[in-house]
């Protein structure tokens, strides 16, 4: 027993400081960016100005962004200033970074206040196109480390900042940021400058700028938080319709999980990429999202979720993004069985479980994959569905009484701020008291589930059910409650037993001969049943 702890401590603290090779600099903090757009209808050349507010965390003499310069196709940045603390300095731009150097050392405690002037097509991060009514729009679509195509940035989920959006464009635009509209003015010859500020710091892969001809409206007031609607005017009674269940998904978890950590939500029609993009208090949805047809719920209800754990509570490393998408999976899951009942939570499970069985047999890795370094790969089921049901498990196996009041304190815990797995960890042993560290190992540090060969017979002398599980999949021997329904003349009860062993036997004292025994049947365990 020992031995096997060794193994897996070993195996963990090789697991956990593995991390996804963004080259970090510990020494230096963003605390605020402030960018300055410049858009026109004439070309989709952009300039900028980025003025970045950082705090020393450790003595160094350059600072590293990330920039995408020009490449062979004309797109990407051109640098054509950069003073640090109001003064010139030297600088590099190519690789996708600008390496600044300082006029003399910085050292911990130490600010430095940095501008930089650049222009260019953006290769990526910034869609300037057309919308589905050939009207010209632009649209930032960061996720995961696109930022860096059109603004300056330490890229990376791990540098959280606050951070200002000042945008000229033409006057018939309307443009709608993160954090609040702090100023928004016509100028002369047809340009309006449009202010929002973020005060509550955000990862760059959750700001935006989205700039369209819209029809905004107030969709509701929540415990002081305003709920705003975008869409494109032609679709303006379709997409005010559309949006308007923002409302119960938000409320929900305000009330459940803590409070919202922005100053309002909008949700826009955009041209993400995406589905649906959960930028921070600025959600954007794909154009088709609105139909008209209040088809778009579930989606609003994942977005949502990702203000509260994605963008406030936010993964240090991308390895670890499960805490972003499992989590959003999982409560837009709890909120459609709280509003529809616990069978349409089941029936979501269910499927979302039968997902995760087809892809281990084509592709098996534990959800915390330190193997992948192309982080759209992480959009995968595992991050996804997999991620969820962990969650669905830790639910069950802690009861919803020590879940939420688990979920309730990571989040107060953390809230704008950055984790890794094992501050969830922590967080969960302290609450409930409970060694969590095997239940962590297995589900997240491990590939595969358990596949059970489950076979019962009945005793009449004896009046006992033998049950035996045996797990077969290749690999580790997973450790987890087994809930059994037996049914009989008698009617329906349901036995928990633990299983911990490769082949196990279970035996359960019985008056009456059962006609079916059904493994897990409220789907609370993640498992293939393969008898
Ligand atoms: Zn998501």
């Amino acid at each position: 027993m020992r031995i096997i702890t060794g193994i897996l401590l070993f195996l963990l603290s090789a697991s956990l400081s593995a991390t996804d090779k963004y080259s970090r600099n510990s020494n230096i903090d963003v605390v605020q960016y402030e960018f300055t757009i410049y858009l026109s209808d004439s070309y989709d050349l952009i300039r900028g100005e980025a003025r970045l507010r950082i705090n020393h965390t450790g003595s160094t003499n350059s600072i590293n962004l990330d920039l995408v310069d020009l490449g062979s196709d004309g797109k990407g940045m051109n640098v054509e200033e950069v003073r640090v603390d109001n003064k010139p300095v030297h600088w590099l731009h190519n690789n996708k970074r600008l390496e600044i150097e300082l006029a003399s050392v910085k050292d911990e405690g130490e600010t430095t206040n940095i501008l930089i002037r650049y222009y260019g097509i953006p290769a990526d991060g910034l869609i300037i196109s057309s919308n589905r009514y050939g009207d010209r729009t632009f649209f930032a679509d960061n996720w995961p480390d696109r930022a860096r195509n059109w603004i300056p940035c330490i890229d990376h989920p791990s540098d959280k900042a606050f951070v200002d959006f000042i945008v000229y464009a033409p006057e018939k635009y309307k443009v709608v940021s993160n954090g609040y509209l702090y100023e928004e003015s016509v100028l002369p010859e047809g340009i309006k400058l449009t202010h929002w500020k973020e005060e509550i710091s955000i990862p760059t892969k959750v700001m935006v700028i989205g700039v369209a001809k819209f029809a905004v409206q107030l969709a509701g007031e929540i415990g002081g938080t305003d709920i705003w609607t975008y869409v494109f005017p032609e679709d303006r009674e379709a997409g005010f319709s559309d949006y308007s269940v923002a409302g119960g998904p938000f409320t929900w978890y305000s009330e459940n999980i803590g409070p919202y950590a922005y100053e309002k939500l909008a949700n826009v029609q955009s041209k993400t990429m995406f589905g649906g993009m959960e930028n921070a208090g600025c959600i954007f949805y794909s154009e088709k999202s609105v139909t008209g047809e209040g088809r778009v719920e579930r989606l609003m209800a994942h977005e949502i979720a990702h203000q509260w754990f994605g963008n406030s509570v936010t993964e240090k490393d991308w390895h670890h993004v499960w805490l972003s998408e499992g989590f959003a999976t999982y409560f837009a899951a709890l909120y459609q069985g709280y509003k529809d009942g616990e069978t349409r939570l089941k029936a979501i499970m269910n499927m979302s479980r039968q997902r995760i069985i087809s892809s281990n047999k084509i592709h098996p890795a534990p959800v915390i994959d330190t193997t992948i370094f192309e982080f759209m790969k992480l959009l995968n089921t595992n991050s996804y569905q997999k991620g969820a049901w962990v969650l669905h498990m830790l639910r069950n196996e802690l009861g919803d009484d020590l879940f939420w009041k688990s979920i309730q304190t990571y989040y107060a815990r953390y809230r704008n701020r950055n984790v890794l797995t094992s501050d969830l960890q922590r967080t969960i042993e302290d609450v409930s008291g409970r060694d969590m560290s095997r239940f962590f190992y297995q589900w997240l540090y491990l590939p595969g589930h358990p596949e059970l060969k489950i076979s019962w017979t009945y005793n009449n002398r004896r009046g006992e059910i033998k049950i035996n599980v045996e797990q077969v999949q290749e690999g580790h021997i997973f450790e987890f409650p087994l809930v059994l329904e037996i049914n009989d003349r008698s009617g329906t009860r349901s036995e928990q037993v633990m299983v911990k062993q490769k082949v196990q036997s279970f035996t359960i004292k019985s008056e009456n001969t059962p006609y079916e025994i059904i493994p897990d049947p409220e789907v609370r365990l993640l498992f293939e049943d393969i008898s």
